[in-house]
């Protein structure tokens, strides 16, 4: 994940801290984005005009109620045009104030399963990047179609037809299902993804790409671009089956979706998406086998386990996404490079912490206030979090880490999770009280802490 993805979340975590301080009315209790209900399927049907990067879509939103009386379904804001929206077929109220929200005609009680059909178009203000001829999303699914992004706990069904000019290639999530003759010369790509995931993983690529795929394991792994030929996106992407191999190892978790692909474009873009990632020519190494720029791919590619398969519940635990994917990346390196470039992508950890410590600034893992810039944000959630992940490994001793580890991942694969899991799994793999060590690092519940 990128820093710019950070922004949104800051401003997120102040709105939280100021609910939280006063007295909760039902009506602001319905106020955040996906309360009262859990979102069981997206189904879009979207047409992105490539080189002006606006869109105009049909969406189908299947959701249950999982709380009394809901009046309000409340979506994030975005800067779409809402042409329509329907519940169960009969047009509903939208309100844009912030959140959007729509007013069902008449309460619906916890159980309820609830249908909202939506059509809109307009110019997403955040999430869209790429030229003329390209168009890729990166991390605001919810500013170009209508979903709730901060809900990082409600995983949910993909699926996407996109309607392109013929010729085009595309990617989102899962596999291709189908390719049919659109109207007006156009072409219908069907994408659906494999099994559920957090809205933020959402996204899809339109363009004209060089392609040239690989095997890890079973697994199929694809490699595109609009920038390289087939010949240099094999040489770019060479390591990736051994890293495949390695992090299956480490998460004692075969890759998910048996399949991986990712997208090589212009720039410094690093950005997961559920089953793919996109990586910018210029944030991966110049020269071959150069350990000190051999962290995007990795970076990327762990996080189809660490933060896309087990995914961080709340923000309060996004560390656990980003502190774990960027330790992995680390072990990664040692196991490729030797134990200096291990210590030697810990040190960028460390600098990167003792940098904020110096302006003042230093929390526990899971602090859920503000953050005065996006460096401490990622000096606490992915350096800190990588540190932690070094203590705990010495603390324990390897066996007991991995072990501990792979417990974590293999438990919670395809659901959500909180630091307390972490712990359970390594004081089981351990056999020890690690409660002083996670109040100190991660709950700041210790004295000092
Ligand atoms: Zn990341």
């Amino acid at each position: 994940m990128n820093e710019i993805a950070v922004i949104g979340k800051a401003a997120l975590a102040l709105s939280w801290a100021g609910i939280a301080s006063i007295q909760p009315a039902p009506a602001l209790a319905q106020s955040q984005p996906g309360d009262g209900f859990e979102v069981t399927r997206y189904a879009l049907a979207l047409t992105p005009d490539i080189p002006n990067k606006t869109l105009a879509g049909r969406e189908t939103i299947t959701l249950r109620i999982t709380a009394e009386d809901v009046r309000l379904l409340s979506f994030s804001g975005n800067a779409l045009i809402i042409d329509s929206a329907a519940v169960d077929g009969i047009p509903v109220a939208i309100n844009q104030h912030g959140s959007l929200d729509f007013t069902l005609p008449h309460p619906r009680s916890r159980g309820r399963t609830v249908k909202l059909e939506l059509a809109y178009h307009g110019r997403p203000a955040r999430g869209f990047a790429g030229s003329q001829d390209l168009l890729y999303t990166s991390y605001f699914a919810c500013d170009w179609m209508i979903c709730a992004q901060e809900r990082f706990g409600d995983k949910a069904d993909f699926s996407l037809d996109l309607r392109v000019p013929a010729g085009m290639d595309t990617l989102s999530l899962g596999r291709m299902t189908a390719k049919r003759a659109g109207p007006e010369g156009s072409e219908i790509h069907g994408w659906k993804a494999r099994r559920p995931y957090s809205p933020y993983l959402y996204g899809f690529a339109v363009g004209r790409f060089a392609r040239a795929s690989a095997k890890a394991g079973s697994a199929d792994l694809t490699y595109l671009s609009d920038a390289a030929d087939s010949a240099d996106l094999k040489r770019r992407f060479a390591a990736t089956p051994d890293m495949v191999a390695f992090l299956s190892d480490k998460a004692g978790v075969p890759l998910p979706n048996d399949g991986y692909s990712q997208l090589l474009v212009d720039g410094d873009e690093a950005q997961e998406a559920a089953t793919y990632s996109v990586l910018g020519i210029e944030a991966l190494p110049t020269k071959d086998g150069d350990p000190a720029e051999d962290w995007a791919i990795v970076h990327e590619l762990a996080h189809q386990w660490w933060g896309n398969l087990i995914t961080c519940a709340t923000l309060k635990d996004f560390w656990l996404n980003e502190g774990i994917t960027t330790f992995m990346t680390a072990a990664w390196k040692e196991h490729r490079y030797g134990r200096a470039a291990y210590e030697a992508e810990l040190d960028i950890a460390r600098e990167r912490l003792a940098k904020a410590r110096a302006k003042g600034f230093d929390k526990p893992l899971t602090w859920s206030g503000q953050y005065p810039s996006l460096g401490t944000r990622r000096a606490v959630q992915y350096s800190k979090g990588a540190l932690f992940m070094e203590q705990l490994r010495t603390t324990i001793g390897d066996r007991a880490f991995w072990s501990g580890l792979r417990r974590y991942s293999r438990a919670h694969a395809g659901g959500t999770v909180t630091s307390i899991d972490l712990e359970r799994a390594m004081e089981t793999a351990s056999g020890r009280d690690l409660s002083a060590l996670f109040a100190e690092w991660v709950f700041g519940t210790s004295q000092g802490g």
